[in-house]
Formats: C-alpha cells, sequence, structure tokens
C-alpha cells in the first residue's frame, strides 16, 4: 500500500500514519519527495487491508494498492529519478556513464595498461572481477583479496573509482574497504542474504539482472537492498536466456524502457556478456544508449587474447576507443553526453 500526504501535510500528520501502520505490526518506508511525502507500507498480509485504514486519518491524500510485487524500487512511491553518484560520478542523470576494464584482474600490467587505455578513452568507472563466480569450479576463479588490491592500487595510480563482484554476505565489509561500487552478479540476484547484507552497506550497489528473471523479479530483488536503506541502487540488464543460441545471451533492450517506466533506479547495461563475442559489443552498446540506458559496463582487456576469461567478448583498448567515438553521436540523438 502506498500512501500519498497532501503538500504541505504537517509532520504529526506523517507520524499518525506511521504509528497506526506500527500498532497493525506493518512497517513503513518514507520518500521525501520535493513536493510531498510518500510512505510505503511494508507487510506480507497489506493485501487484506483496507485502505480506509490510512484513508481516514488526516494529511492523507490517497492511498493507493499496489498490484506489483515490488514497492520501494516502483514510481508509485517514488516518482522523481534516482541519482547515485560515485566519487562525483552521476549515474542517472543526462550523462551516460560508461565503467569499463577487464573481467577479472589477472596482474599488475594487464590491470593497469587497461584502466589507463579506457580512462583515455572516456571511460568513468573501471570494471575488474576478483571474486569470480565461474560456472565451473574448474574455470579461474580471480585473484580474490590480490586482485582486490591491485584494484587499489590502481584506483590511487590511475585515478578512477572501482566496481568488482561481491559473491558471498560475509565479503561485504572487507570488499567495501577497496572498492566504490560493489556488483551483485546475475547469478546473485535472488542471494537473498547477500542482498539484505548489501542493504545494510553505505556503498553503491549495481544488481544485474538474474539469467531467467522477470523485470518484475528483478525489481522485487532491488526492494531487498532498498528496504535496508541502502537507496544507491543501479540496475544493470546484462541478456536473458532464451531459445537463440547465436549470442551468449539475448540483451533485452525492451527492458530499458519498462524499467524506466515503472522504477525511479537508473538502469545501465552490460553488452558484453549478452553479446559473448567482441564483435556484437557495439551494435548492443549503440542500441542500448539509443533506448536510453544510463550506462554501460563493457569489458575491456589491454590483450584479449591473453585474457584468462571471456577474452572472445572482451573489447582491444583501440576497439573500446572508437566505440566511445560512435557512443558519443548517439547519446547526443537522445539529449545525453558521454
Ligand atoms: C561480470 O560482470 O563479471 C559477470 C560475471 O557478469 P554476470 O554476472 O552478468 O554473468
Ligand atoms: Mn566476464
Amino acid at each position: 500500500m502506498i500512501v500519498e500526504m497532501k503538500k504541505g501535510a504537517a509532520k504529526g500528520d506523517v507520524q499518525r500514519v506511521v504509528e497506526r501502520a506500527r500498532d497493525m505490526g506493518l512497517g513503513t518506508q518514507l520518500n521525501y519527495g520535493t513536493e510531498k511525502i510518500v510512505i510505503a507500507i511494508l507487510g506480507s498480509n497489506t493485501g487484506q487491508l483496507s485502505t480506509d485504514i490510512f484513508a481516514v486519518l488526516p494529511g492523507v491524500e490517497s492511498v493507493v494498492r499496489v498490484m506489483k510485487p515490488y514497492k520501494l524500487a516502483s514510481r508509485g512511491f517514488k516518482s522523481q529519478d534516482t541519482l547515485v553518484t560515485i566519487d562525483g560520478v552521476e549515474v542517472g542523470g543526462q550523462r551516460v556513464v560508461v565503467m569499463a576494464g577487464p573481467c577479472a584482474v589477472e596482474h599488475r600490467n594487464q590491470l593497469m595498461e587497461t584502466a589507463r587505455g579506457v580512462k583515455k578513452a572516456g571511460a568513468s568507472i573501471v570494471r575488474g572481477g576478483a571474486f569470480k563466480p565461474r560456472t565451473s569450479p574448474f574455470s579461474f576463479q580471480g585473484l580474490r583479496k590480490a586482485g582486490l588490491e591491485l584494484l587499489a592500487e590502481m584506483r590511487q595510480e590511475v585515478g578512477l573509482p572501482v566496481i568488482t563482484e561481491v559473491v558471498d554476505p560475509s565479503q561485504v565489509n572487507m570488499i567495501s574497504k577497496y572498492a566504490d561500487i560493489l556488483q551483485v552478479g546475475a547469478r546473485n540476484m535472488q542471494n537473498f542474504p547477500l542482498l539484505t547484507k548489501l542493504g545494510k552497506s553505505k556503498r553503491p550497489v549495481v544488481l544485474k539482472r538474474g539469467l531467467s528473471a522477470t523485470v518484475a523479479e528483478w525489481l522485487t530483488a532491488a526492494d531487498y537492498l532498498l528496504a535496508e536503506g541502502n537507496e544507491q541502487v543501479i540496475l544493470c540488464e546484462r541478456g536473458i536466456r532464451s531459445f537463440e543460441d547465436s549470442v551468449r545471451f539475448s540483451l533485452d533492450i525492451s527492458s530499458i524502457a519498462v524499467v524506466k517506466k515503472f522504477s525511479h533506479l537508473p538502469v545501465i547495461v552490460d553488452p558484453s556478456h549478452a553479446a559473448g563475442h567482441h564483435d556484437l559489443v557495439g551494435p548492443l552498446a549503440k542500441a542500448a544508449v539509443a533506448a536510453g540506458a544510463d550506462g554501460l559496463l563493457i569489458e575491456v582487456h589491454v590483450n584479449p587474447q591473453e585474457a584468462l576469461v571471456d577474452g572472445l567478448q572482451s573489447l582491444s583498448i583501440p576497439k573500446f576507443e572508437k566505440l566511445m567515438n560512435e557512443l558519443r553521436q548517439i547519446a547526443k540523438s537522445v539529449g545525453k553526453s558521454i
């Protein structure tokens, strides 16, 4: 249930709604909009309650029953777009934010040279996996702690913020010391203990869409982060499983528009894991920007032929530079910049 307060409603009126919810064993979350306050009523049995319980209270403008499974991620709860700021870089605004770097941190030179290359080409955040959740237990699992230390060194030397993946709730505090953004991988989109722990963290989170998740399931997973008080949530479309096998995953371009319609959260796109091949990354990245994505997460490697992970889908630095130039034109045509 969403309770919309009247413009300029008194503090006491807001308090009365919160208290009535509490008396009924329900939780609340408040959104202080520019015009009015919106209160989400949270609980498992709100579907059975009459909206009158809140509608009769002074200062209440309207009470709406939420038909979708997600509440806090919905536009009904917060109509204005959420902006997530990382070290002065704003995601969700006028600029398309490009995060780029290797799939996995492999060694010092590989990371430093790739980071310098992507920075020169215009990327504003460096990606690099230290803990790799691989489909096979026999594949390279990442440098782990040593990888995080290299990322922190890179941050110092190259001067760009870092995004890296977290796979286990017990790692959240430790990884937060090294990284600016914590990434939840597609395979962990519904790892609820992980989401709950990240919800308590002060770090922005990129929540990737699960391999077979609907947009509603993805937004409901985002509610786990928002419910714990972390409002710095960025969604990432990375392709879903379909019958099509000419690409690694089918990039769901429509999800960008669907998210924009139903949610206030920014959405970025990872064309690399969808494409599975470097030749296809450019067209998918361009389509994503044209469709209104707030950013891109792209795999780039200083020497893709020698990459330990995902070399086939990684762009070389010259290829990434060329793509960035093409993306600037597309961004401009939709009223944005890169
Ligand atoms: C990644 O970005 O490194 C990754 C493993 O992607 P995904 O979780 O989307 O498969
Ligand atoms: Mn990868």
